[in-house]
């Protein structure tokens, strides 16, 4: 049995889609967890995205707490008989993972962004060396635990005539020394660069914070309006806010255009961009590293190109 478990709806069915073809494969089950006082509508849903069993584990917690939410899928893993367990690589499963590995003393491997069987082996790849690598791993344990990251993967076609069984079944967790005295929401930007379908991203090629203006023209006449950038224009010249930075320690993005404007291209940047569908670079340095990743690149100064790219795009909308 495949276990599937994310607090996240997109990243649960993103995780079932590549769960779901896995099972295939070998003719094998999926079961997903939804840990909370789900109710069936949300239960038909992900098996109609491809579950086959979906465990509704209900608690009285109020909020995530990782040695709890271990406990459960750990009842739920042996219950099940569970080889392959998949979570959801936000925050809260960052730090479930690998508990739970430890917890069970099998495998753990974080982070994975392609997932496949070489005849029945589990293989899984992960970039390594800050995005100049990637490495791929099998498991010498029987249980195999992996955290998949956002956009990793596409969610499957839905599909409501699908079947499969809803078990409601409460969970009584030990209880912990560790409580959770508060939870704050972390106040939410005014950019959501992670589920931007256009994205106009600047780097050190801009002279100014003002001329930002020059590329919201560009996403504003794309008629997507998302403004990414590299690391030093939001961590060293705070000319845009953190939510726009992408890159290795910053959003990873997957829009269907990613035009970078004035960004040398360094690994750290790539990591962040590189599954983007078409990228697009401008830079004045025929050299620059961005060339490499991209499917489109113009070499010349953004202050000519970005306003030409413009006025250009408005004449062929307008005609
Ligand atoms: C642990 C670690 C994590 C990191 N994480 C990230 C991350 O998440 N995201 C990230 O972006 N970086 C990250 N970095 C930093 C990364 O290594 C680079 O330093 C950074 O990406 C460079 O940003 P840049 O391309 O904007 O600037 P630069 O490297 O200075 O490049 C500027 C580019 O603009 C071009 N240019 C200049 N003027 C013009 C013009 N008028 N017209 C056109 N082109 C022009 C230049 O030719 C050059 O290629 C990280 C670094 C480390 C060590």
């Amino acid at each position: 049995m495949i276990l599937i478990y994310s607090d996240n709806k997109n990243n649960s069915l993103e995780l079932l889609g590549k769960g779901r073809k896995l099972a295939d494969q070998v003719k094998n089950r999926v079961l997903a967890v939804i840990i909370g006082n789900a109710g069936e509508p949300e239960a038909k849903e992900l098996i109609a995205f491809g579950a086959d069993t979906v465990v509704i584990a209900e608690t009285d917690m109020e909020h995530f707490k990782a040695e709890e939410y271990a406990d459960i899928l750990q009842s739920i893993i042996n219950e099940y008989n569970c080889e392959t367990v998949m979570i959801g690589s936000n925050k809260n499963g960052k730090e479930l993972a690998p508990r739970l590995a430890a917890r069970m003393e099998t495998g753990c491997v974080t982070d994975c962004i392609n997932v496949s069987l070489e005849g029945e082996k589990l293989t899984v790849e992960r970039i390594v060396f800050s995005g100049a690598a990637i490495s791929r791993q099998q498991f010498a344990s029987d249980i195999q635990i992996l955290t998949i990251p956002p956009k990793a993967f596409y969610p499957p076609p839905k599909d409501e005539a699908r079947t499969g069984e809803v078990i409601k079944k409460s969970y009584q967790p030990n209880s912990y020394a560790s409580k959770v005295l508060r939870v704050q929401e972390m106040k939410s930007g005014d950019v959501n660069v992670e589920d931007a379908e256009i994205i106009v991203s600047c780097g050190r090629g801009l002279k100014k914070k003002e001329d930002i203006r020059l590329l919201e023209e560009l996403a504003e006449t794309l008629r997507g309006n998302t403004i990414g950038c590299s690391r030093p224009i939001a961590a060293d010249l705070k000319w845009l806010s953190e939510d726009h930075w992408i890159g290795l320690s910053g959003h990873k993005v997957k829009p269907k255009l990613y035009i970078a404007c004035g960004i040398s291209g360094q690994i750290q940047h790539i990591a962040g961009m590189r599954d983007s569908a078409i990228i697009v670079a401008i830079n004045r340095d025929s050299e620059a590293p961005i060339f490499k990743s991209a499917d489109y690149g113009i070499v010349g100064d953004l202050y000519t190109v970005v306003p030409a790219l413009t006025k250009a795009i408005k004449e062929e909308m307008s005609s």
